[in-house]
Parts: structure tokens; sequence; C-alpha cells
């Protein structure tokens, strides 16, 4: 089969759309969505000049979603000293995963030429997920514990490196998906915060002066379009599992998702366009401009939180109790 926009030979045949385009064709529609997406949301403020650029910390783990994310930043932002990117990687301490994720982290920004840190549990929290799971004192899946202490770094050090952006390379299936259960779990003010915290573009969400605000770029760009990406730029990304990712809630959702796209093309576009307007609905109704509730800051660590401590430091000490 041809592509449809030259002679070449189609790589890939999207479903939703009808189209099969050739290696270069695709590549570049990738570039292009995730090009349009950075303009459609404002993440770039008409503030931000040379001497005063703009901080984008992209979240970095080495898997092939922000490995695509940081290479595509990089290419189109590289000349352009209105923006400066730092790429982040946080090692939860998960045995055979992390240390090979974490290689193709220091290929790709040694290549580009890109900031790049490294924080891990261990040394925040004095932890590794392999012994959290073993522990277990709240009787929860692994991700449960994971992604409080990932957000929380993530926060944490944002404003340590003064960004004016966090950047993750969220996919259109991880999106679809987070739709999906928030509708499931009947949660609607978790579909507001969804929208004020990363749907919404930045001239209309509500203001959370505590929080660095965040952006997931790629978030139009399905799955098996970002792998395929990542193969035909040759891109270092490590393909491996998190062992403790099938164990999640995300995983039945994913296995649906995959069946209702492959029964129905189309099914993700349509669930985020219909979830977008009912989330941006929400919001107004239990977003963080209304209602919103006081944040203390956490008494251990200072992080802002609704309690006396935060969820990241109530989870640490009860683990360290076991
Ligand atoms: Fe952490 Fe779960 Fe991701 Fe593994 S799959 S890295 S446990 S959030």
């Amino acid at each position: 089969m041809d592509c449809d926009k030259c002679d070449r030979e189609a790589v890939m045949h999207a479903a939703y759309s009808g189209l099969h385009l050739c290696d270069d064709h695709f590549c570049r529609s990738v570039e292009k969505r995730l090009r349009r997406r950075i303009r459609d949301d404002d993440l770039l403020p008409a503030s931000a000049t040379p001497d005063d650029p703009q901080v984008w910390l992209v979240g970095l783990s080495g898997g092939k979603d922000s490995v695509v994310l940081t290479k595509i930043l990089h290419d189109t932002f590289a000349e352009d000293p209105r923006i400066e990117l730092v790429a982040l990687t946080i090692h939860e301490g998960i045995e055979g995963y992390r240390d090979k994720s974490l290689d193709a982290c220091l290929e790709l920004t040694d290549d580009l030429d890109i900031r790049h840190e490294v924080v891990s549990y261990e040394e925040e929290f004095d932890l590794r997920m392999d012994d959290v799971v073993e522990k277990d004192p709240e009787n929860m899946a692994a991700c449960a514990y994971c992604g409080v202490f990932r957000r929380d770094l993530l926060s944490k050090y944002a404003e340590e490196y003064g960004a004016d952006k966090l950047l993750t390379g969220h996919n259109l299936d991880d999106e679809a998906e987070t739709a999906l259960m928030n509708f499931l779990e009947g949660d609607v003010a978790q579909v507001a915060k969804h929208f004020d915290a990363s749907l919404a573009g930045f001239d209309e969400r509500s203001e959370q002066e505590e929080f660095v605000p965040r952006a997931k770029p790629l978030r139009d760009v399905p799955e098996k379009e970002v792998a395929l990406y990542a193969h035909l730029e040759n891109l270092p990304a490590h393909i491996t599992e998190c062992p403790h990712s099938s164990e999640a809630y995300r995983g039945e959702i994913q296995q649906l998702m995959l069946s209702l796209e492959e029964n129905h093309p189309g099914t993700r576009h349509s669930i985020m366009a219909g979830y977008e307007e009912l989330a941006k609905l929400a919001a107004g109704e239990f977003g963080a401009g209304e209602g919103k509730r006081e944040l203390n800051e956490c008494e251990r660590c200072g992080a802002p939180t609704t309690q006396d401590m935060c969820r990241k430091c109530s989870l640490v000490d009860a683990i360290h109790a076991v």
C-alpha cells in the first residue's frame, strides 16, 4: 500500500482516520500534532524572552513516551532562546527495571545535550519500591504508593529548578484511560481536577499558585504511534514494562480500551472530545477556582496539603513503621 501523501510505501495505517503514511510523512505528522498542542494550549507565553526564558522540566522515564516528547521538544526549541529544557528522571528502586531505562535517559540527554537530573526514592525517602511492595502497610497496589511519591518529587524539583511548566509524556491512550477511570469511579471532582491540572489551555486554567502547572503535549498521539515514532527515529527508548504495571486497575481499563478501539476505531478520540467538554463544565462547578479549599504547608516537608501532614509523608511514615 502506498502513502496517501506521496508514492512511497506506507509504514502505518491509522484506522481512526483511514490514512496510510510512509515513514517520513508519519513522523512529520506526529511532530505536527505535538507542536499544534503546544500552540493550542498556549504553552509558550508571549512574555517569554531570551533574557527571561521559560524553564520546562520534562519528566524523562526512559520509556518511549517521554523519550519521544524530549526529542521533539529538543528539535523544536533547541535554537529558541526563549525555552530552556531540563530533564528529570526518578529512580523508584525496582530491581531490573529502572536501571536499564536510566541508561536510555543518559544516552538521549547526552546525544541532545540537555541538562539531566536524576533523583531516587532511596535518597529522598530512604525506601525503594521493592521494599514498599513487600511491606505494603496500607494494603494498596504498588502504583498507588509510587504515584504519590513520583508526583511529590516532580513538584518538588519543578520548584527547585525554577520551572515554569512541568511536561510529561502522557499519550492519547493514557488520557482516554484516565477519562474512563474517572467516569467508572463516578469521581466528578477528579474530572474537574484533571481539566484544571492538564487539559485546559493555559489561558483558561484556574489559578493554583501552589503548583507548577503541568502540560501533556503528546496527548493527541496514540500510544502505538509514539512507539512507531521511537522505532523509526531510532531513539534509545527502553521497552520493558514495570513488573507492577499489570497489577493496577489501569491495566484492566487498558485492555478494555484496546478492544473498543479495535472494534470501533476512533473511540479514544471521541472519548476525549466529549470528556473535555464535560470536564470543562465540571471544572466550573468543582474546579480549583470554585469553593477552593485552603491549603496548609505539610508540617514535615512543607508541601501544600489540605491536612496537617501531606499524603507522601504519611505513607513514608507508615512504611518505615513496619
Ligand atoms: Fe511505579 Fe506503578 Fe509505574 Fe511501576 S507501573 S513505575 S509501580 S507507578
